[in-house]
């Protein structure tokens, strides 16, 4: 029998202070860690919160109605999020991806996007600038987020079959509403909408081909993604990973599929096209193929901490030092140092040692580092 850990230190509560280096270090935009890895990713969690409990992700079990959310003054400001964005863009950032918890919870999330929107890569293009959401509110705020500045959507679904949308996400939500909220953002203009679906075996797997099929030769790309070992409190166990040569067997099987060279050098996903025409799909194997080697992302949490892995164990309090006097430079020098010092590659090292690792450490949950 697989032991089941749960958590016995909140790991939010760790008290981390980066170090910031003398002489300071100044953003040169060319910033590579131990294993030469730059930095263009930033994901913000901009809330911990959500309103589904997808089995995966929060189960209900652990975030039940006595769960401890972080209070308010412990979120950072949309004026911090900008701040530290421009920090993380001096340093080589061309990527934001806003994400939770369930992002379209935050209170005016438009502002922060405007904000976001406002703001340019170093030579001089606009920020590649999404989000990662459960399109339960999408349909209402499609068009407002547009108007903000959002130029893309990723839109989480598990299944089309109610059923198992419904046990995943633990809440009852209607897959039809999910798939509404993506018909609003594609008509008001959001671009490359992707849907991504995270499979678990024996849960639902048998939605793969059903999914393929209903977003072929649709607008929005499909994304197959491995159920992944993140957090403390799933339970994950090897055998519910189905390998994404799994979901590639099954899909071309019935509608046949090549591969495609990727978009750009640390894409996540690896293409797969429909030969005869019907656009393409993506599989993201975090679990069978790991890409640490390629990793330029870093993750924000909501309470302003900095994670260089999603798989890492703590968190760099940058929060700490925005509301301590620490000015730019000082924080800029503190990235800077926390990014040189990087070696994390989770994923590779858990294919060397498949049960160990997840088993081994205690890590962080994705709700609270996003996605
Ligand atoms: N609530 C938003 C949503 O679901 O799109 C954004 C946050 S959610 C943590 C971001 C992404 O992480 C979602 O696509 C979700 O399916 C994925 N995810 C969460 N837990 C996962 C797990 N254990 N394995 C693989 N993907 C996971
Ligand atoms: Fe919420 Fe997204 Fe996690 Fe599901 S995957 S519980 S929608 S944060
Ligand atoms: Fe990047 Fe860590 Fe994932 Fe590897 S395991 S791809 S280093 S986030």
């Amino acid at each position: 029998m697989t032991e089941r850990i749960i958590p016995v230190t909140d790991l939010r509560k760790q008290l981390v202070l980066p170090t910031i280096p003398s002489p300071l270090i100044p953003a040169t935009g060319l910033l590579a860690d131990k294993l030469a890895r730059p930095l263009r990713d930033l994901r913000i969690s901009v809330t911990d919160r959500c309103n589904f409990r997808c089995v995966y992700c929060m189960p209900k079990e652990v975030f039940d109605k006595d769960y401890q959310y972080l209070p308010h003054n412990s979120l950072l400001s949309f004026e911090e999020i900008t701040r530290i964005t421009k920090i993380f863009i001096a340093h080589g950032v061309e990527k934001i991806r806003l994400t939770g918890g369930e992002p379209l919870l935050r209170k005016n999330i438009e502002k922060l996007i405007e904000m976001l929107a406002s703001l340019t890569t170093l030579d001089g293009k606009p920020l590649d600038l999404t989000m990662t959401t459960n399109a339960s509110l999408l349909a209402k705020k499609a068009q407002s987020l547009k108007d903000a500045g959002l130029k893309r959507v990723t839109v989480s679904l598990d299944s089309l079959d109610e059923a198992t949308f419904q046990r995943m996400n633990d809440v009852d939500f209607p897959v039809s509403d999910v798939l509404n909220g993506i018909d609003v953002a594609h008509r008001v203009g959001l671009q490359s909408i992707k849907v991504n679906m995270v499979v678990k075996g024996g849960m639902n797997d048998q939605e793969i081909v059903p999914m393929a099929r209903h977003f072929k030769g649709s607008p929005a790309i499909l994304r197959f993604i491995e159920y992944m070992d993140v957090g403390a409190s799933n339970g994950w166990k090897m055998d519910e990973v189905v390998p994404s040569a799994e979901v590639v067997r099954r899909i071309s099987a019935v509608m046949p599929l090549v591969e495609v060279e990727p978009n750009y050098t640390g894409e996540t996903a690896a293409r797969w096209r429909y030969v005869d025409g019907g656009g393409e799909i993506g599989v993201i194997s975090s679990v069978t193929q790991a890409f640490c080697g390629d990793c330029n992302r870093a993750r924000l949490s909501t309470e302003g901490k900095l994670f260089t892995c999603l798989f890492a164990t703590s968190g760099h309090d940058l929060r700490a030092l925005m509301r301590g006097d620490y000015s730019d430079a000082q924080i800029t020098a503190a990235i800077a140092h926390l990014w040189s010092k990087r070696e994390d590659r989770y994923s590779e090292l858990r294919t060397i040692n498949t049960d160990g690792l997840s088993q081994a450490v205690r890590k962080v949950e994705m709700s609270y580092i996003g996605g």
